[in-house]
């Protein structure tokens, strides 16, 4: 039959037993989990105690009484070491533990003691034997008489958990830790109240059942409050933390994977660089390897992007990059490699063919696809491509054979001139250290006076009298004897010498013009050729004019040669640069006429004199109808603009003849004079010419 009293002794069970499943669920976020663990232990064993308190106050007779008594002895007797182990938790200190075994092991001596007892542990004799009427009538079996020793020893280990309680918070409160909290305070004053009142129960002087567990449960109330509240701060923290660090962790994710694509990658056209291009080409060799088919590399240079940035401006070179960069993208698609390697080159990687005519098809794919001109400002350039090609198994077995074996192939494809394309050859390994010998040597060739010019005549098609002479350089190599510039010229160009050897050239030329005037030989000029360089600079028109002031000649007696493949790069650019020229007084020639496709619409634009017909046309002019044809055609062109013309490589009779027939104003070759050092052109005029001047040496 449930009294009030064992009601509230009851629901103080069920609280106590929530108290430890709470307990128990903090413990695993708080800095004190054993103290947390130990709360909950103590609480299910007041939950037991309490029980047991029932049991014995609703006892329908002594034995059963006594039985209940016992029971709630051994849960009081277990909970005097779990108090003391609490604060040891909470404390954390080696000497609060062991004070705590201690403790536990005269515990233990009290709970053998309290089972052996015929009363308990707490009585040696009771003080009577029946139900007793509580302060409001309700009757109970309450158990007072004799204590004994182990009553006293148990007495005192309890107190002494209060006074360790005690100074633990004293000391946590001048701490500022946490459990200085003035519930903890209450908590244990209600406790201590509570267990007194239990000592005068025993004792008989009061008629009251045992209520220390509902001072107990005051505690866990409090305790569990602010282990909870520290727990939440504590979780809040943690989750602040750890998305901090997430934040932090995807930061540092995002910057390497950044600096990783950078390491890979070109900034500018986002094509993979020279790292990136040496991964996917080893990929590559493992596919090509396990298919048994062939892979090739072709590397592109992207001739005189020199030019472009001289002329336009560095941000128009950077758009030409980016364009051939999205057209080789585009035709290639994202699974070929694709690359940009250094300034102006390029690498396509070609895999997947068993035949040299499947790479080649591609190579020629791929070159028809960069050729069509690039729009930049509203300008039209026609943009060429040097371009080498290299083949795994047959040239190189890595990565990086295959790309310096490719290069090796595009320096001599350079050496042809721009629009060239070369196929490696193992001969190439030793022209590209001879190459690399040379450019080192070519910076001091100019101050040790190793370069001296040839001169060319060109004779009136009709008369055949000389009209003009070409200067043509020669380098006198100490080693290699007389390099022609066909071998270093493009050197030159890539080392930037061109600019310091180019105005050598110009002077060295007036000067000789002048000499030869001196010598009384008039009414011929001499023609100077220049690079595609020397065109840009700037400074070219302060050159040219400072030569003749210095040799005392006119504008029209100094002619300059540009081959037309380098006036069709940019248009637009080269006309301003000749009309400049053209201001001087200076004659403007195109060289190798013919060979760089020049439309009427651009050729009429030219503020050029001459056109050079190339050579090429002119050596098959007696046995190829089309040459002939060609050769006809451009003689009608110059003539129709209003221009001279004059046929270059004339080696007999019969080409002289039919260029003659044709209606060439020059002819210039074998035929009429090799390339002659200045002595001998003296010589050779003095032969042809009449002297215009007696006097003459
Ligand atoms: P280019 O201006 O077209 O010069 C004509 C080239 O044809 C010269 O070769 C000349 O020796 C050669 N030649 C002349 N007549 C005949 C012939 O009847 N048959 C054959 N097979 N060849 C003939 P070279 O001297 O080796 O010059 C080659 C090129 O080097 C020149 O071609 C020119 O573009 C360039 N070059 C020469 N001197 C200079 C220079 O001072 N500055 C620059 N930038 N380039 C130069
Ligand atoms: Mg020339
Ligand atoms: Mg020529």
């Amino acid at each position: 039959m449930a009294t009030p009293i064992a009601s509230l002794y009851l629901i103080s069970v069920g609280a106590l037993a929530m108290s430890a499943f709470h307990a128990g669920l903090l413990a695993r976020n708080s800095s004190y989990e054993r103290a947390c663990w130990t709360f909950a232990v103590i609480c299910l064993t007041f939950a037991g105690f309490q029980y047991a308190n029932v049991l014995q106050l609703l006892a329908p007779g002594l034995a059963q009484a006594i039985s209940a008594h016992k029971w709630a002895n051994f849960f009081s007797l277990l909970l005097v070491p779990q108090i003391w182990y609490l604060v040891a938790a909470l404390d954390k200190r080696k000497l609060a533990f062991r004070l705590a075994y201690g403790v536990a092991c005269i515990s233990a001596l009290l709970v053998v003691d309290n089972l052996v007892s015929p009363f308990g542990y707490r009585f040696a004799a009771l003080a009577s034997d029946a139900p007793v009427q509580l302060a409001w009538g309700e009757p109970a079996f309450l158990l007072s008489g004799t204590t004994t020793p182990a009553y006293a020893v148990n007495r005192l280990l309890t107190v002494g958990a209060a006074v360790f309680g005690v100074v633990f918070c004293v000391r946590a409160r001048r701490q500022r830790a946490r459990f200085s909290n003035r519930l903890v305070w209450v908590s244990m004053a209600l406790i201590t109240v509570t267990t007194a009142l239990g000592g005068a129960t025993d004792t008989g002087l009061l008629r009251l059942p045992y209520v220390s567990g509902f001072g107990f449960l005051f505690l866990a109330a409090s305790y569990l409050l602010l282990v909870r509240r520290e727990t939440t701060q504590r979780l809040t923290e943690k989750i602040r933390i750890s998305a901090a660090l997430q934040r932090e962790v995807e930061s540092h994710r995002l910057s390497s994977r950044r600096f990783e694509h950078a390491l890979t990658n070109d900034a500018l056209t986002r094509l993979p660089n020279r790292a990136g291009a040496l991964e996917k080409l080893r990929a590559m060799f493992l596919w090509s390897e396990s298919s048994l088919t062939r892979m090739g590399v072709l590397l592109l240079d992207l001739d005189r992007l020199a030019i472009i940035n001289g002329t336009r401006g560095h941000e128009a070179g950077n758009q030409v990059l980016v364009e051939v960069a999205q057209r080789l993208r585009a035709h290639c698609g994202r699974r070929r490699l694709v690359a940009r390697l250094g300034s102006a080159r390029f690498v396509v990687g070609i895999a997947g063919h068993k035949t040299w005519a499947g790479i080649e098809r591609e190579v020629e794919g791929v070159l028809a696809a960069i050729k069509p001109p690039i729009t930049i400002e509203g300008t039209e350039l026609n943009m060429t491509f040097s371009a080498g090609v290299a083949l795994y198994p047959d040239h190189a077995l890595s990565a990086e054979d295959l790309l310096a074996s490719a290069g090796l192939a595009l320096h001599e494809a350079r050496d042809a001139g721009p629009g060239n394309l070369r196929i490696f050859h193992p001969t190439l390994q030793q022209s590209l250290s001879e190459r690399i010998g040379l450019e080192n040597e070519l910076n001091e060739a100019l101050e040790n006076g190793q370069f001296f010019l040839h001169y060319q005549p060109q004779v009136c098609a009709v008369t055949e009298r000389v009209l003009g002479v070409e200067a043509l350089i020669r380098w006198q190599h100490p080693a290699l004897g007389v390099i022609m510039p066909d071998k270093f010229i493009p050197l030159a160009e890539e080392s930037g010498a061109i600019a310091a050897i180019g105005s050598w050239v110009i002077d060295s030329a007036c000067q000789q013009l002048a000499d030869w005037r001196a010598m009384g030989f008039d009414d011929f000029r001499v023609a100077v050729n220049l690079s595609a360089q020397q065109l840009l600079l700037s400074d070219l028109d302060e050159t040219v004019q400072q030569a003749l002031e210095r040799a005392g000649l006119r504008g029209e007696d100094l002619e300059l040669e540009i081959t037309e493949s380098v006036l069709m790069q940019d248009p637009q650019r080269s006309i301003e640069r000749l009309e400049s020229l053209r201001s001087l007084g200076v004659r403007l020639s195109i060289d190798d006429f013919g060979t760089g496709y020049s439309s009427l619409g651009y050729l009429k634009m030219l503020p050029v004199h001459s056109f050079k017909l190339d050579r090429s046309f002119v050596r098959d002019i007696g046995q190829s109808e089309k040459d002939l044809e060609i050769c006809a055609t451009a003689v009608g062109l110059a003539r129709n603009l209003g221009l001279e013309i004059v046929a270059e490589g004339v080696e007999d009779s019969v080409q002289a003849a039919q260029l003659r027939r044709l209606g060439c104003d020059l002819l210039q070759g074998y035929y009429f004079a090799r390339p002659l050092a200045g002595y001998a052109v003296r010589a050779y005029l003095l032969d042809r010419n009449e002297m215009t001047i007696v006097g003459a040496a």
